[in-house]
């Protein structure tokens, strides 16, 4: 059986792992911080919840019109 090298992050906490990627000015090409999108595995980064009411949440790095987590 595979060693299981996938799992699910909450976006509160990979907003958290953004801010340290951030702090540490590691700047990863495109963005991408290790997340994948669970339904397309499309990179996708967090983001924080907005000003405007906007809920915390995950948008791929490039906009992907097939994934049925799109919006
Ligand atoms: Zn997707």
């Amino acid at each position: 059986m595979p060693k299981m090298e996938e799992c699910l992050i909450h976006v509160d906490l990979a907003n958290a792992l953004r801010e340290v990627v951030d702090k540490m000015s590691l700047r990863p090409p495109e963005g991408f911080i290790g997340l994948s999108c669970p339904a397309c595995h499309k990179p996708v980064k967090p983001m924080k919840a907005g000003t405007t009411g906007a809920a915390a949440h995950f948008e791929h790095l490039a906009r992907n019109p097939q994934c049925s987590l799109s919006d």
